[in-house]
């Protein structure tokens, strides 16, 4: 399986198991990994996280059909011990169509869409996530934006992206803009890239709001 756009973080491709890096918190979200087409047959994969370039960890993961779930692996700490977990999937029914896949917590079992990685990868409660970003002034300062920029579109936060559509009173210029600019801030919260600074040029499908297309591509220039 290829990946799905270089420079994209996080990447998700065919190789490599190596050592989560660090004990920084990984953010693993199954709505990438289906769009990766990781939830589907035998699929297997992985995983690397990546942050101003520099390497933050890789896991394998493989799907399980029978068991409705997913297979990390990946090694851990500097002693590189091995862990194994399967993680529970489920499925709902999407409003769009088509079904929306969860992760099970494979401690607390609640569904979540993101799960946080150090030694393990739990929900945010059971890992104590506050904050993916490490600059919490920052996220905040994009977590405020977006909502301004919502509002500004008519959406609520449960409307991806790419499914907003150009209020009739707006002009496409305009619309244009504050999608790209909802975009970035939207990495930043993501913990994607950690400053304003780092975020040189950004791309998205030119095919907003024509149909689900292909999945939306952020890529962040080094
Ligand atoms: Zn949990």
């Amino acid at each position: 399986m290829g990946g799905i756009g270089s420079g994209r973080y996080p990447r998700i491709g065919s190789r490599a198991r190596r050592p989560v890096a660090d004990m920084q918190v990984l953010r693993l979200d199954v709505r990438e990994l289906h769009k990766a087409g990781l939830l589907w047959e035998e699929a297997r994969g992985s995983v690397t996280w990546q942050r101003g370039g520099a390497y933050k960890g890789s896991i394998a993961i493989r799907f399980l059909p029978c068991e409705l779930a997913v297979r990390l692996e990946y090694e851990f700490g500097p002693q590189q011990v091995l862990v194994r977990e399967t993680v529970k999937l489920a499925f709902t029914a999407c409003h769009f169509g088509g079904d929306r896949p969860w992760f099970r917590c494979p401690l607390c079992y609640r569904r979540c869409a993101i799960l946080w990685g150090r030694d393990r990868f739990l929900c945010r409660s059971c890992q104590n996530v506050s904050y993916p970003s490490q600059n919490e002034s920052i996220g905040s300062q994009a977590i405020r934006r977006i909502h301004e920029i919502r509002a500004g579109l008519q959406v609520n936060s449960s409307v991806p992206i790419e499914r907003i559509s150009r209020p009739r009173y707006m002009r496409h210029a305009r619309f244009r803009a504050l999608v790209f600019e909802l975009l970035r801030h939207e990495a930043i919260r993501s913990g994607w890239i950690t400053a304003l600074g780092a975020a040189r040029s950004y791309e998205y499908d030119a095919g907003l709001n024509t149909s689900p297309g292909p999945p939306l591509a952020v890529d962040i220039a080094a």
